[in-house]
């Protein structure tokens, strides 16, 4: 994401700030969300990716989308700062000795709702499957909801006096 994009994000949280607020509450039930799913993953990733001959935490995969922006600013958090990569396919310069270094709920989205194969297979097969299943449809209708109401919102035009915050430079 470039930095006027990153900035209109931003601007939108400054102009809206009463009427993003339920962008808020979203945002915070969603951490919630993957934090109370995060021990039954966390168990899978440490059965399944030490074994793993394809990682598939490399650079290209460890980035901050326009959607995981807005969420983080919602939460008031700033997104790790960038390292750059000589290369796409390089290690992700998030992934430490024991795995992501990055709590679940602030980690990029891609990275939450990615599952290989192997890795289903094992989740599928253990108890409390169908529970996680829902936990993480809850969580992804909340994220969609979040996403509609922050373009809903930030794409209004702008309040007397003030600049539209896709259109601050
Ligand atoms: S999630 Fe799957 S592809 Fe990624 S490191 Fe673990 S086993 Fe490998
Ligand atoms: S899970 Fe963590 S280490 Fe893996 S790609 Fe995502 S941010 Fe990088």
């Amino acid at each position: 994401m470039d930095e006027h994009a990153i900035r209109s994000i931003e601007t939108a949280f400054d102009t809206f700030a009463e009427e993003l607020e339920n962008v808020r509450t979203l945002a915070r039930k969603i951490r919630d969300g993957i934090e109370r799913i995060d021990p039954f993953l966390q168990d899978a990733n440490q059965h399944i990716c030490p074994g793993c001959r394809n990682v598939c935490c490399i650079s290209k995969h460890g980035v901050y989308s326009r959607e995981d922006r807005v969420y983080l600013r919602a939460l008031d958090v700033t997104p790790p700062a960038a390292v750059a990569a000589s290369h796409e396919t390089d290690p992700c310069p998030y992934l430490g000795a024991d795995g992501c270094s990055i709590e679940r709920w602030r980690r990029p989205s891609g990275c939450t709702w990615y599952f290989c194969d192997p890795l289903l297979d094992y989740i599928e097969a253990r108890p409390g499957y169908r529970e996680f299943d829902e936990a993480l449809r809850e969580v992804a209708e909340l994220w969609l909801a979040m996403v509609e109401e922050f373009e809903r919102i930030s794409t209004r035009g702008p309040k007397r006096g003030q600049a539209t915050p896709f259109s601050a430079s």
